[in-house]
């Protein structure tokens, strides 16, 4: 039995329930988090016999949770904002994926709906259905870091979100193999991993994406196209030669790169290609990505 400790944010000496994760106990009011979520509510209605024995004392219950602290803590400051709390941020940040993450799968647990709705809304934003949406985000959600889509395809899962799943599952094909196979370490410790049938997809996955995107170019810089001066035909070819030297941009798993990646000024220094066909060109790229877009759960397998 590991000992007990007191939390130093949420020890209320006049709480009304102490809330036992882990090896550290929170003491709060039960009233507010009755009004939160039902499943708080219910819990205190009919107290479960086995945490009597426990309890401080009679009028403050004490209930053991199979949550982590951190988990805990992020969704208590929601709810219990302590002195010193931003009420009105000046900037707006981003939220960490750890507190997304606390909120979302708590807010499921307790069906707290206010924390469940909003990080779910802020996901749906994130990773978005919309193609326009998705290409006007400089880098994608959490700070570029792909591996936390991990713990987004998971979740999506757990809460039946589908909307989320095939860009989160996209960006968890960014992956390399070991975070892929063995996930990423969560602020509590523990390990966050994709299940063995999302393993399987991603794998697959990361196929499917690498073949999506060469179509995509190939079919975009095809050739064979009137509307392109013949001049710049023969600039086209000698694009497509430069492509050479960085196989990602045909053969990678991001189909969904600006045109700019695909034209910019180290490659068209030595090419000649009008500014009337280059626009062309960034415009029949635009249109095979949005008919990848609208294929895209189909082509990653959901
Ligand atoms: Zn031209």
């Amino acid at each position: 039995e590991p000992q007990l400790r007191r939390d130093e944010e949420f020890w209320f000496e006049d709480g009304s329930i102490v809330l036992a994760a882990r090896d550290v106990e929170f003491r709060v009011y039960k009233r507010v988090l009755a009004d939160h979520s039902i499943v708080f509510a219910d819990m205190f209605t009919f107290p479960q016999p086995a945490s009597q024995a426990t309890a401080v004392s009679e009028s403050c219950p004490n209930v053991c949770l199979d949550d982590s602290p951190e988990d805990l803590r992020h969704v208590l400051r929601a709810l219990f904002p302590r002195k010193g709390a931003t009420f009105i941020p000046l900037e707006l940040q981003e939220p960490t994926f750890d507190l997304i993450s606390a909120y979302a799968r708590l807010g499921h647990k307790y069906q707290i709906d206010d924390l469940l709705d909003q990080s779910l809304a802020w996901l749906k934003k994130q990773f978005t259905s919309n193609f326009d949406g998705w290409c006007e985000q400089p880098t994608f959600p959490f700070d570029n870091q792909s591996h936390y889509a991990i713990g987004i395809v998971n979740f999506a899962r757990l809460t039946q979100c589908h909307s989320i799943l095939p860009t989160a599952m996209m960006v968890s094909c960014y992956n390399g193999g070991e975070p892929l196979v063995r996930g990423f370490r969560r602020q509590d410790g523990t390990q966050e991993r994709l299940s063995e049938d999302d393993l399987i997809l991603c794998i697959e996955g990361k196929n499917a994406l690498t073949q999506a995107t060469a179509t995509c170019v190939l079919s975009a810089f095809t050739p064979w196209d009137d509307r392109l001066h013949p001049s710049c035909t023969r600039g086209m070819h000698h694009l497509l030669h430069l492509y050479r030297t960085d196989p990602e941009l045909v053969a990678g798993v991001h189909p969904f790169s600006p045109p700019d990646c695909y034209l910019h000024s180290a490659f068209l220094e030595d090419v000649s290609i009008c500014s009337q066909c280059l626009t062309h060109l960034r415009r029949r790229l635009r249109t095979e990505q949005v008919k990848l877009w609208n294929r895209l759960p189909d082509v990653l397998g959901l």
